[in-house]
């Protein structure tokens, strides 16, 4: 695995112009221990979460995040490593699309993630809909099997925009990239909702194309689900759920599988940035740089 500022360094010897400074206060060299530590920023984070990250004096992020997770409990250790999230993602908004954030939004956005999963895995024991299959799952982009394409896709809801987008992106066995669509939706949907369209409208455009063997990933587990459930449901979300097992049912050369979110980033960039190109159809040579950029990334992997 390459580290971010390995990779960094890597972008820098090919001569791909990359800004080296730390995106979030703009006064130091970006490193994954400034940005998640020592950044004024990530300071203020930690203060607010309580968590006591000074003194401890390390030269590199993960002796730090041993340290800080050696004597908290196993509520705080996952606090800490969703506000580690929080404050990566922030920097990633910044980034990509120079969004800033506050630090009591950045901690309040991690309690809430954290409080949301704690629901779900409860929920998880006692839900009607159907087991995850095998296969499902996957934590880091995985190449499809020889002469398969696997598709992923994700949705974004613009809250202040009044918009959603989705992000469809079609890779061939080598995790290349072969072809990748936006779509911008003129209303907000609720998530679940945009997210069951994305796999949807992926399912209209693996119907015209003629790829062989197609796996097809979401990381929203309630749309997966709720596509292999054969429970009716009278809903705008189920209609939508309906049409997609209709597509599956019809083309009978298409695997779907829930991944984490982790890898399905390519996907989540090109959803987010479908506000900025909407509509499009993307190659090799026209995928924005940042959704270029996830794909070297999960190739690195
Ligand atoms: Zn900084």
């Amino acid at each position: 695995m390459v580290t971010a500022k390995e990779g960094i360094m890597e972008l820098q010897i090919k001569r791909v112009q990359v800004q080296t400074l730390c995106p979030v206060c703009q006064q130091e060299n970006e490193s994954i221990l400034h940005n998640l530590v020592s950044c004024y920023f990530a300071q203020q984070c930690w203060l607010l979460l309580k968590v006591d990250n000074q003194g401890t004096g390390c030269l590199d992020f993960t002796t730090w995040l041993e340290r800080v997770l050696h004597t908290a409990s196993s509520k705080v250790q996952a606090e800490i490593i969703t506000l580690c999230w929080a404050i990566w993602r922030n920097r990633n908004d910044i980034v990509w699309n120079q969004r800033f954030s506050s630090v009591n939004k950045t901690v309040a956005a991690a309690k809430q993630y954290l409080t949301q999963w704690s629901i779900a895995q409860n929920r998880s024991s006692t839900t009607l809909l159907q087991p995850t299959f095998e296969g499902d799952g996957d934590c880091i982009w995985v190449n499809p099997q020889q002469n398969s394409v696997k598709v992923s896709v994700d949705a974004a809801v613009f809250e202040d925009k009044d918009a959603a987008g989705l992000g469809l992106v079609a890779r061939d066995d080598n995790g290349e990239l072969i072809q990748a669509k936006t779509l911008i939706l003129p209303s907000k949907v609720a998530p679940v909702l945009g997210e069951a369209m994305a796999v949807k409208e992926a399912l209209s455009w693996i119907d015209v194309m003629q790829w062989p063997k197609v796996i097809l990933v979401s990381d929203c587990l309630v749309v997966v689900q709720a596509i292999r459930s054969k429970t009716p449901m009278r809903s705008q979300f189920g209609k939508v759920i309906e049409d997609c097992r209709s597509y599956i049912r019809r083309l009978n050369k298409i695997s779907l599988y829930h991944v984490k979110r982790s890898a399905n980033m390519v996907a989540h960039q090109l959803a987010r940035e479908s506000y900025n190109y909407p509509d499009r159809t993307f190659d090799r040579d026209s995928i924005p740089s940042s959704v270029k950029y996830c794909i070297e990334m999960d190739l690195k992997c």
